[in-house]
């Protein structure tokens, strides 16, 4: 598999190269300023004790603390990682807020473990960091596999509501960060529909992912009249070309657990699925989707990543040849540190903002910052990717000196 971090390091390069920048900054994006790895002690259920693998890497703090995820799933490894945290430096840049870059993760398969181990596992990743991450420090929230509940413990470990976001309301998150991501990436889709689309359209969506960010995205897509007509998760696809009645698709996947053998929706694979005929293609899952092997016979109009890094440089520079053009991720799914960072403010400052408040900052933000990774795409003629990493640069390389 195409190493993440490797990729996450050729997007920075290749975005400096189309805007002639240079510089020990350049140089110093390359190498995550601290790496942590833990092992970390879990009794089960069953008695017996488990040692799993942790992860927190912290990448860059030179425009605020580091900020991002902690990934529960049984491929983490610590590349995987690094690419994460490099991308989420990149990240709260294109979206102005004064946080940094960083990811971490365990190698577990969270499926196979009981509430009361997980809890046990996010309390000793948390006792692992002590003196890593705090409120000034470096500031976790979640990302695949994990859910409020375990940021919640994470901020019951430690102590202080604000070393972490995307906590339950009761426990100090904030109105709106359950469905930040999609909201924010919503707001980018508004923003640039015209120009991405200027024919008219679209009409037909496939989202690849019905977690967190995908599920939210295709129901707000549905309710807005678009015609969503596949999506899937990490047990396989559905395919209606008339449309999936998403909300009825909900409640499938809450009581099968899974999204297949939807009445009236015909079976398809992940593979069939990025390769549907379709306007839209949101990946929404994983990273590594699109790559020399597959992109060739990708037939979307445009791309839309709501997944953090789902396209390898190969596969970025068919796109390019091919005119399809890529929105990309830390564009597209920054809405949900930029409500993080809301999160740590409210907390910071012990106030409570309105959901509607908070709904108007993010949208404020997202629009933005569409607007302005489009003007870089116009001012050195390159493709959306390359704009939005010139545009973190510019910041990065401005925080630095
Ligand atoms: P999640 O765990 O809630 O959902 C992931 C979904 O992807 C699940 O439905 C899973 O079944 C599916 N999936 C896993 N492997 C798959 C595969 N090979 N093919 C098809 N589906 C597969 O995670 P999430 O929080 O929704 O995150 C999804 C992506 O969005 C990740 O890349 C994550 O880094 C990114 N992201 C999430 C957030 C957020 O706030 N949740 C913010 C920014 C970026």
């Amino acid at each position: 598999m195409a190493n993440a971090f490797e990729n996450a390091l050729r997007q920075i390069d290749r975005a400096a190269e189309a805007a002639h920048m240079q510089g020990e900054f350049l140089e110093l994006l390359h190498y995550p300023m601290r790496e942590v790895r833990v092992n970390i002690p879990v009794h089960m259920d069953n008695g017996s004790l488990r040692i799993f693998e942790g992860y927190r890497i912290q990448h860059n703090n030179w425009r605020g603390p580091f900020k991002g995820g902690i990934r529960y799933h049984q491929n983490v490894d610590i590349n995987e990682v690094k690419a994460l945290a490099t991308w989420m430096t990149m990240k709260t840049a294109v979206v102005g807020i004064p946080m940094g870059g960083g990811k971490g993760g365990v190698t577990v398969n969270p499926k196979e473990l009981s509430v009361g181990e997980l809890e046990r596992l996010t309390r000793g990743w948390t006792s692992s960091m002590k003196g890593i991450i705090g409120p000034e420090l470096d500031v976790p929230a979640p990302d695949v596999n994990t859910t409020p509940q375990e940021m919640d413990w994470v901020a019951s470990e430690f102590g202080h509501p604000a070393v972490v976001t995307g906590k339950t309301i009761s426990a100090g998150g904030s109105l709106g960060r359950g469905t930040a991501t999609a909201d924010g990436a919503f707001e980018v889709f508004e923003t640039l529909k015209g120009k991405l689309f200027p024919n008219g359209g679209p009409q037909t969506v496939v989202v690849q992912g019905f977690g967190n960010a995908g599920r939210i995205f295709a129901v707000i897509m549905h309710k807005k009249g678009y015609k969503v007509i596949a999506v899937s998760d990490s047990r396989g696809g559905i395919f209606n070309p008339e449309g999936l009645d998403i909300a009825a698709l909900e409640s499938h996947k809450d009581s099968t657990g899974g999204v297949q053998d939807f009445a009236g929706a015909k079976n398809i694979s992940n593979e069939e699925l990025l390769a549907l005929d379709c306007d839209l293609l949101v990946p929404a899952a994983m990273e590594n989707q699109f790559t020399a092997t597959n992109v060739e016979a990708i037939k979307a109009k445009v791309i839309f990543e709501i997944a953090n890094g789902p396209t390898t440089p190969e596969a970025d520079d068919v796109f390019v040849r091919k005119n399809i053009p890529v929105v990309p991720d830390i564009l597209v799914n920054a809405g949900g540190v930029t409500v993080s960072y809301f999160e740590w403010e409210q907390n910071m400052t012990n106030e409570k903002w309105t959901e509607e408040v908070v709904a108007e900052k993010m949208k404020k933000i997202m629009i933005d910052s569409a607007n302005e990774v489009w003007a870089r795409k116009e001012k050195y003629g390159v493709d959306l990717r390359r704009a939005a990493f010139i545009l973190a640069l510019e910041r990065l390389e401005a925080a630095k000196k």
